[in-house]
């Protein structure tokens, strides 16, 4: 089952999308999406609603996170699918690793004022649909509508990436830490787009290996955020690793994200679908 159209890797307003989980479930339906998993940024609080929704469609369901972690300095996302949503584990540690956001966001905020941009904190808010979750897109969501930037990747561009005038270092969960919560509650721990971390050949090697000794079983090949020639890079990295291989658009927004709900190509033939050995976690 291979050439399933699952889509594995979106976001609502509980954490950085402009869409409820409802409505998320619709659109995926719509789309021709025959298995769905949302994955909020560093919470579950929106996989009650979400699975309520794909129930009610008749839409196959696995809960789903997207936690950030730190690794060799840098931000790295995996993503968990299938575990229990209300393993106190898992709540606990992404409670603990939402907890910096809000500091953040005000040096942010302090930051881009110091460059001319005032009332980024309050602007931010506005768009927020989850107080514990302010995050940098956010921000990007204010600086487009005030006019500052043409749209979201500018701001990245200009002002929220490192060296940038509105970065703010962050330290994450520990990658170890991120796998046992999925683990812990029955589910499996994937890298999230692994192309976009500008990682060296040697500092993703040991992403890879120590991701797989802490018992992570799966990398993003098909995401919006791969092009083609990334997706047959990711694909050899799971035949190497023996990771299995996941499939999501990482739709944020109608407006905003490239990649709709169900739009992505298959993943190759040969390769390990995740949802294989998450058959019993799929909620009918
Ligand atoms: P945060 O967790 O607050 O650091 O925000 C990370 C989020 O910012 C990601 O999940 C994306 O939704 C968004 N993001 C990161 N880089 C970019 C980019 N270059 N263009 C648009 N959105 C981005
Ligand atoms: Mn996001
Ligand atoms: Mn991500
Ligand atoms: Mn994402």
């Amino acid at each position: 089952m291979t050439y399933l159209n699952a889509d594995l890797h979106c976001h609502s307003v509980v954490s950085d999308g402009t869409l409820t989980p409802t409505a998320l479930a619709h659109r995926a339906k719509a789309n021709g999406v025959e298995l769905w998993a949302l994955t909020d940024h560093d919470e579950v609080g929106g996989c009650h609603e979400a699975a309520a929704a794909a129930r009610s469609l008749g839409l196959p369901f696995l809960s789903g996170v997207e936690i950030s972690v730190t690794f060799a300095d840098k931000t790295v996302h995996i993503v968990g699918l299938g575990f229990d949503a209300h393993d106190p584990r898992m709540s606990q540690g992404l409670s603990q690793t939402r907890g910096g956001r809000e500091q953040r966001a005000r040096e942010m905020a302090e930051q881009l004022a110091r460059v001319g941009i005032q009332g980024a904190y309050e602007g931010a808010l506005r768009y927020v649909g989850n107080p514990d979750l302010i995050s940098r897109t956010h921000f990007a969501r204010f600086l487009v509508d005030s006019g500052v930037c043409h749209d979201t990747h500018d701001v990245f561009r200009r002002y929220l990436t490192e060296g940038k005038p509105g970065f703010v270092p962050h330290r994450w969960a520990n990658l170890g830490d991120a796998v046992r919560w999925i683990r812990d509650g029955g589910g499996m721990a994937i890298v999230a787009h692994p192309a976009r971390y500008g990682f060296t050949p040697t500092e993703e090697y040991a992403l890879f290996t120590e991701f797989k000794q802490h018992g992570g079983q799966g990398v993003e090949v098909m995401t919006g955020s791969h092009s083609a020639q990334e997706c047959i890079a990711y694909a050899q990295v799971a035949r190497e690793f023996g990771l299995a291989a996941s499939r999501g658009s990482d739709f944020h927004s109608p407006e905003e994200s490239h990649s709709d709900l169900g739009s992505l190509p298959w993943l190759p033939g040969d390769l390990q679908p995740v949802w294989e050995a998450l058959s019993d976690r799929i909620q009918h």
